[in-house]
């Protein structure tokens, strides 16, 4: 048979997800979990780097302020994920965590992927904000004081800050709150609480 022919063959038994089609599926259970933590520590990197751009970018804009009236740039880094070797002996066993065999760590391992990407794409969106902002005529107050789920400018709402440092206005995280009265945030998809 072909490569072109294999190709194709795959392709249609792939199922379509949002990452999926960052491997040529399938691959074997021990390639496959080499490859989910090789995107994570990838897009852990890129994460950090957006994280670290936006902190320069908030501080460079408070820069030429008095102290009083600074807010305080944020930097919350991701944790940099703990490397195993894989278990490649072919078990189910539930509790490891370092068995390719096992689906629910390899279905754990393909949604932290997925998150990370997505809060790399966020992250983007969240720098270039602020750029726009910053050059903005007649130029704005307060260029990184917005909302970061709606970008609502800080000086017409209440902005609050999360515990996994973003932005929020009071309307967003009214309307995030689930009814356990938990906020989901906006860009990291994880449960947070808010400095109020
Ligand atoms: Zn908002
Ligand atoms: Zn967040």
């Amino acid at each position: 048979m072909s490569s072109t022919q294999t190709q194709t063959q795959r392709l249609k038994t792939t199922t379509p997800s949002k990452v999926s089609t960052l491997l040529p599926l399938p691959l074997d259970p021990v390639s496959e979990w080499r490859a989910w933590q090789t995107f994570i520590v990838f897009y852990t990197i890129l994460l950090n780097r957006q994280i670290l751009r936006r902190y320069h970018l908030e501080r460079n804009c408070m820069r030429d302020r008095p102290i009083c009236e600074r807010f305080r740039p944020l930097i919350v880094p991701e944790p940099f994920p703990t490397l195993h070797k894989p278990n490649t002996s072919p078990t189910t066993s539930e509790e490891e965590a370092d068995n390719p065999f096992n689906k629910s760590t390899m279905n754990k391992l393909r949604t932290k992927a997925a998150l990370l990407r997505a809060r790399v794409e966020k992250g983007k969106e969240l720098a270039s904000e602020i750029e726009r902002r910053m050059v903005q005529n007649p130029p704005l107050r307060f260029p990184t004081h917005f909302c970061h789920a709606c970008v609502e400018d800080g000086e017409r709402v209440e902005i609050l800050v999360t515990e996994c440092g973003h932005r929020v206005c009071r309307t967003c995280l009214t309307y995030g709150v689930d009814e356990d009265g938990v906020y989901e945030c906006n860009i990291c998809f994880v449960p947070t609480r808010v400095d109020q």
